[in-house]
C-alpha cells in the first residue's frame, strides 16, 4: 500500500472538493463504490487508473451528469443536489475526453461559448486575450474552424473553452490522448502556469507516470475504487504501482 497521508490538507479538511462514500453507475448497474477524495485549493491532482477503472465516471458525477449516492461538498456546498448546470455555474468545469468541440464554429466562438454564463464583457473579452497568451496557437487559428485544427490544438481549445468559464475546479479526463509527445509537454507547462494563475486542478489520465509527474497529489482507481493515494512522488516510487502501472 502507499504510504498514509499524513498532511492535514490530505484529510479533506478544509479542501475545496470533499467526496465522502461516493457510488455511481448506469442503469442500476454500479461502477463507482465507496470512492473519497478530497482536493484543496490551488493543488493539481491526478486520478489514475487503466481502461475502464471508473475515471470518466467519477468526473461525470462530480459534475452532476450522472447522479449518485455519498457527500460531495464543493466550495463547502453540498452540490449533490444540482444540476450540471448549477454545479458548473458554482465553479465546477469538466473538460471532456475527446474534447468535444463545436467543429463548425472558430476558435474563438468556441472559446466563447465557454463564457456564454458570464455577462462580464470586459472580463470576458480580457480572459480572451489571457488564453490566447497562454496558448499563442488558438490566437494564431482564432478564426479557424475548430473543426479543422491538428488533435493538440483541439485540446487546447477544450482546456481554454473551460477556463473561459472562469472555472474554481478544472477537470481535465485524457488530455494527452492521442497527442505528440511534444504537444503534450507544451500542455503539461500551461497546467502550471493555470495552477499560478489560482485554478484548481483535477487531471484524469490513463498514463499514470505522465500525469504523476505533474501532480502534488494522486488517486489510483481501480474497478471503481480507490486502492492507492498519496504525494505524487510517494505514488511513483510505490512498488506497488510500479508494478501494476508504470511498467517496473
Ligand atoms: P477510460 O480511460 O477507458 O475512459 P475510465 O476509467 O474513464 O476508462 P469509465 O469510462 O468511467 O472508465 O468506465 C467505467 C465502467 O463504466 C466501464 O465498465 C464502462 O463500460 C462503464 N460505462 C461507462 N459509460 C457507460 C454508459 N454510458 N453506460 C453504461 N456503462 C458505462
Amino acid at each position: 500500500m502507499s504510504a498514509p497521508n499524513t498532511e492535514g490538507k490530505t484529510s479533506g479538511a478544509g479542501a475545496l472538493l470533499k467526496v465522502a462514500g461516493l457510488g455511481a453507475g448506469y442503469g442500476g448497474m454500479p461502477v463507482l463504490s465507496d470512492v473519497s477524495l478530497a482536493v484543496s485549493k490551488a493543488e493539481i491532482v491526478a486520478l489514475v487508473g487503466g481502461n475502464g477503472a471508473g475515471k470518466t465516471t467519477l468526473l461525470r458525477a462530480l459534475s452532476r451528469v450522472i447522479g449518485s449516492t455519498g457527500a460531495i461538498a464543493f466550495s463547502g456546498r453540498d452540490i449533490a443536489p444540482m444540476t450540471p448546470d448549477e454545479a458548473f455555474a458554482a465553479g465546477l468545469v469538466h473538460v471532456p475526453e475527446g474534447r468535444q468541440l463545436f467543429d463548425r464554429m472558430s476558435v474563438e466562438d468556441n472559446l466563447l461559448m465557454g463564457a456564454y454564463r458570464r455577462d462580464d464583457d470586459q472580463a470576458v473579452g480580457r480572459d480572451l486575450e489571457r488564453m490566447y497568451g497562454l496558448f499563442p496557437r488558438l490566437g494564431e487559428r482564432r478564426r479557424q474552424l475548430a473543426g479543422s485544427l491538428s488533435g493538440g490544438e483541439q485540446q487546447m481549445c477544450a482546456m481554454a473553452r473551460g477556463l473561459m468559464a472562469a472555472p474554481v475546479l478544472l477537470m481535465i479526463d485524457e488530455m494527452s490522448l492521442g497527442l505528440a509527445p511534444v504537444v503534450v509537454e507544451q500542455l503539461m507547462e500551461v497546467l502550471g502556469a493555470i495552477r499560478a494563475q489560482g485554478v484548481t486542478i483535477l487531471l484524469v489520465e490513463q498514463d499514470v507516470h505522465l500525469a504523476l509527474s505533474v501532480a502534488d497529489r494522486g488517486y489510483v482507481m481501480e474497478s471503481g475504487r480507490i486502492v492507492h493515494q498519496g504525494a505524487a512522488k510517494d505514488l511513483i516510487d510505490d512498488p506497488a504501482v510500479r508494478r501494476a502501472y508504470l511498467g517496473l
